[in-house]
């Protein structure tokens, strides 16, 4: 169990993580959500003990991140968001030097580089340098320089921004096994489909200000609102307002009710006694990215 105590960091006048507290069950995947700026770096940063003047603690089984530090990194393994290579080198070549970093040396080293190799997809490019990978396969084998040492707790933050689909398909199985081999796995990323996809537990920041966390199950299910949607050309909010709140939107209105499956069987009713056929008639369920618009009024729109 991670747990989360009271930190706060300001820089200057920047008040960037204001008391959170929370905790991350051993062997979930745990996203952290928000927009630039929210705080998500500085959390990571203090958990793996980049920063080290802050307020409060951080647990890491049973371990302070502040009394116990060294203890606490060798059960880390950070992937920053910045890639952090040597282009010069080869993929082998880098791994070693990490794990060397590590306190790996031997027969035990070169085991893990071949498995670590395997494990995120680049074994045939391992005497390759880096300098021809893609942006993808460098993000990747920045992960794998980070588990080289077999950490339980695994810190990536943001580690999909900008690469190809294979490679973040690539990057989600792995973390996939990764959870299945037993590690805690905590993930940064304004991409709310992602983590509604990988993560089984979630923390909503803004401002430095954990709006909401808790089990996906558990935050999608408070929040839970289904709307019906309804698009037909034409059509004006007006013909829609005796049904509930109407939203509307470039592909059509939503509609915020009571009781949204009894209020679809009126809506069919009267569109079937009327001739209306409309072009789309469903119900919508809350999404990961709508609780977060009701938190805090923002949208992370999936530009990558
Ligand atoms: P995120 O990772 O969510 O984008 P950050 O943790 O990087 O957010 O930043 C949180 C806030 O702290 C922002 O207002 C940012 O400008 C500020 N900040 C981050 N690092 C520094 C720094 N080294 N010096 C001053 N301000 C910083």
């Amino acid at each position: 169990m991670i747990n989360v105590q009271g930190i706060s960091k300001r820089y200057g006048s920047i008040k960037a993580l204001n008391d959170l507290d929370f905790s991350i069950n051993e062997r979930s995947c745990f996203g952290l959500v928000g927009p630039n700026g929210a705080g998500k770096s500085t959390f990571m940063k203090i958990l793996v003990g980049v920063i080290d003047r802050f307020d409060g603690d951080i647990q890491v089984f049973n371990q302070s991140v502040k009394k116990d530090q060294l203890a606490v990194k060798r059960c880390i393994g950070y992937v920053p968001q910045d890639i952090c290579l040597e282009e010069t080198l080869t993929a082998n070549d880098n791994l070693t030097y990490f794990g060397r970093l590590y306190g790996l040396s031997g027969e035990h080293l070169r085991n893990r580089i071949r498995v670590v190799l395997e494990q995120i997809g680049l074994s045939e490019r391992a005497h390759d340098k880096i300098s021809k990978f893609s942006g993808g396969m460098k993000r990747r084998l920045n992960i794998g320089c980070a588990i080289l040492h077999e950490p339980s707790v695994i810190v990536l933050d943001e580690p999909t921004v900008g690469i190809d689909p294979q490679s973040r398909h690539s990057i989600f199985s792995l973390i996939s096994e990764l959870k299945e081999l037993g590690s805690t796995i905590i993930y940064s990323s304004h991409y709310m489909e992602e983590v509604e996809q990988i993560c089984d537990s979630v923390g909503f920041i803004d401002k430095g200000k954990l709006v909401e966390h808790g089990t996906m199950k558990q935050v999608l299910d408070k929040h839970r609102n289904a709307a019906i949607f309804v698009a037909k050309d034409g059509m004006v909010t007006e013909e829609l307002t005796a049904y509930g709140d109407v939203m509307q939107t470039d592909a059509g209105f939503f509609i915020n009710c009571a009781d949204p499956l009894s209020t679809m069987g009126i809506m069919i009713e009267h569109f079937r006694e009327n001739g209306i056929t409309p072009e789309r008639l469903e119900l919508s369920q809350t999404r990961l990215e709508d609780i977060f618009f009701q938190l805090t009024g923002l949208r992370l729109r999936d530009n990558g």
